[in-house]
Protein backbone atom coordinates (compact mmCIF):
# COMPACT_ATOMS: atom_id res chain seq x y z
CA UNK A 1 0.00 0.00 0.00
CA UNK A 2 1.32 3.62 -1.25
CA UNK A 3 0.73 6.69 0.90
CA UNK A 4 1.48 8.84 -1.96
CA UNK A 5 3.07 11.10 0.47
CA UNK A 6 5.93 13.31 -0.36
CA UNK A 7 8.77 13.63 1.90
CA UNK A 8 10.95 16.62 1.35
CA UNK A 9 13.65 17.26 3.14
CA UNK A 10 15.17 21.38 4.24
CA UNK A 11 17.25 22.99 6.58
CA UNK A 12 14.93 22.96 9.69
CA UNK A 13 13.47 18.97 9.13
CA UNK A 14 11.44 16.81 6.89
CA UNK A 15 8.03 18.51 5.41
CA UNK A 16 5.35 16.07 3.93
CA UNK A 17 2.99 17.01 1.17
CA UNK A 18 0.44 15.39 -0.83
CA UNK A 19 -3.33 14.02 0.72
CA UNK A 20 -2.09 14.08 4.16
CA UNK A 21 -5.44 14.03 5.68
CA UNK A 22 -5.96 10.40 6.31
CA UNK A 23 -2.63 9.93 7.41
CA UNK A 24 -2.86 12.91 10.17
CA UNK A 25 -2.82 10.35 13.11
CA UNK A 26 -0.12 8.02 11.92
CA UNK A 27 2.03 11.76 11.52
CA UNK A 28 1.18 12.82 14.99
CA UNK A 29 2.17 9.32 16.15
CA UNK A 30 5.89 9.85 14.75
CA UNK A 31 6.14 13.05 16.04
CA UNK A 32 4.90 15.90 13.27
CA UNK A 33 3.79 18.68 13.77
CA UNK A 34 1.64 21.15 11.85
CA UNK A 35 2.92 23.88 10.03
CA UNK A 36 -0.26 26.13 9.36
CA UNK A 37 1.96 28.82 7.26
CA UNK A 38 3.03 26.08 5.00
CA UNK A 39 0.02 24.38 5.30
CA UNK A 40 2.23 20.97 5.70
CA UNK A 41 3.21 18.46 8.13
CA UNK A 42 7.01 18.64 9.42
CA UNK A 43 9.58 16.65 11.44
CA UNK A 44 11.96 19.13 12.94
CA UNK A 45 15.31 18.38 13.68
CA UNK A 46 17.96 16.48 11.62
CA UNK A 47 16.55 13.88 10.55
CA UNK A 48 16.76 12.46 6.85
CA UNK A 49 14.08 11.93 4.49
CA UNK A 50 14.78 8.02 3.97
CA UNK A 51 14.15 7.86 8.16
CA UNK A 52 11.23 9.55 7.75
CA UNK A 53 9.89 8.06 5.11
CA UNK A 54 11.04 4.39 6.19
CA UNK A 55 9.17 5.13 9.97
CA UNK A 56 6.39 6.24 8.53
CA UNK A 57 5.82 3.06 5.93
CA UNK A 58 6.62 1.02 8.59
CA UNK A 59 3.81 2.46 10.87
CA UNK A 60 1.31 2.50 7.69
CA UNK A 61 2.16 -1.10 7.57
CA UNK A 62 2.00 -2.02 11.31
CA UNK A 63 -1.59 0.25 11.10
CA UNK A 64 -3.05 -1.84 8.10
CA UNK A 65 -1.99 -5.13 9.47
CA UNK A 66 -3.57 -4.41 12.82
CA UNK A 67 -7.09 -3.51 10.67
CA UNK A 68 -6.65 -6.76 8.88
CA UNK A 69 -6.29 -8.94 12.46
CA UNK A 70 -8.96 -6.63 13.91
CA UNK A 71 -11.37 -7.77 11.21
CA UNK A 72 -9.96 -11.57 11.40
CA UNK A 73 -11.49 -11.05 14.76
CA UNK A 74 -14.77 -9.67 14.46
CA UNK A 75 -14.94 -12.10 11.25
CA UNK A 76 -14.07 -14.92 13.80
CA UNK A 77 -16.43 -13.40 17.04
CA UNK A 78 -19.37 -12.80 14.70
CA UNK A 79 -18.99 -16.77 13.32
CA UNK A 80 -18.72 -17.52 16.97
CA UNK A 81 -21.80 -15.83 18.13
CA UNK A 82 -23.71 -17.25 15.11
CA UNK A 83 -22.65 -20.95 16.69
CA UNK A 84 -23.59 -20.10 19.75
CA UNK A 85 -26.97 -18.18 18.64
CA UNK A 86 -27.98 -21.45 17.14
CA UNK A 87 -26.10 -23.79 19.17
CA UNK A 88 -29.11 -25.59 21.99
CA UNK A 89 -26.98 -24.03 24.83
CA UNK A 90 -27.19 -20.42 23.00
CA UNK A 91 -31.22 -20.98 22.65
CA UNK A 92 -31.75 -21.70 25.96
CA UNK A 93 -29.50 -18.98 26.95
CA UNK A 94 -31.85 -16.71 24.65
CA UNK A 95 -34.98 -17.91 25.96
CA UNK A 96 -34.21 -17.21 29.60
CA UNK A 97 -33.13 -14.41 28.84
CA UNK A 98 -36.51 -13.61 27.04
CA UNK A 99 -38.53 -15.25 30.18
CA UNK A 100 -37.09 -12.59 32.00
CA UNK A 101 -37.34 -9.73 29.49
CA UNK A 102 -40.12 -9.81 27.42
CA UNK A 103 -42.44 -13.37 26.93
CA UNK A 104 -44.68 -12.77 24.35
CA UNK A 105 -41.98 -14.00 21.84
CA UNK A 106 -41.87 -17.22 23.27
CA UNK A 107 -45.39 -17.23 24.90
CA UNK A 108 -45.63 -20.93 24.15
CA UNK A 109 -43.19 -22.11 26.97
CA UNK A 110 -44.21 -22.69 29.94
CA UNK A 111 -41.72 -21.52 32.23
CA UNK A 112 -37.50 -21.61 33.03
CA UNK A 113 -37.74 -25.22 33.81
CA UNK A 114 -39.61 -26.20 30.14
CA UNK A 115 -37.68 -28.74 27.53
CA UNK A 116 -37.86 -26.85 24.49
CA UNK A 117 -39.03 -30.35 21.95
CA UNK A 118 -39.63 -28.60 18.80
CA UNK A 119 -38.41 -24.86 17.89
CA UNK A 120 -40.28 -24.92 14.82
CA UNK A 121 -44.08 -26.32 15.74
CA UNK A 122 -43.32 -24.40 19.18
CA UNK A 123 -43.54 -27.60 21.08
CA UNK A 124 -42.11 -27.61 24.94
CA UNK A 125 -42.76 -30.23 27.79
CA UNK A 126 -42.11 -29.27 31.25
CA UNK A 127 -41.81 -31.67 34.24
CA UNK A 128 -42.93 -28.93 37.18
CA UNK A 129 -45.79 -28.19 35.41
CA UNK A 130 -47.09 -31.45 33.81
CA UNK A 131 -47.39 -29.71 30.32
CA UNK A 132 -46.63 -30.88 26.66
CA UNK A 133 -47.67 -27.50 25.13
CA UNK A 134 -47.85 -25.50 22.08
CA UNK A 135 -48.78 -21.61 22.03
CA UNK A 136 -49.29 -21.89 25.95
CA UNK A 137 -49.71 -18.71 27.62
CA UNK A 138 -47.41 -17.96 30.71
CA UNK A 139 -48.94 -18.13 34.18
CA UNK A 140 -46.25 -16.56 35.61
CA UNK A 141 -45.40 -19.78 37.49
ZN1 LIG B 1 -43.44 -24.93 33.59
Amino acid sequence: MSSGLVFTGNDDGVYVSGVTFHYKDELKRLGAKWNPEKKLWWFSGAQSVETVRSSFEELLKEVVENIKKRKIQIRAEEKAKKLWDASPEGKKARVLEALRTDRSKYSWICCEESEVIDWNKMVCSCDTHGFRVRSHAWNGT
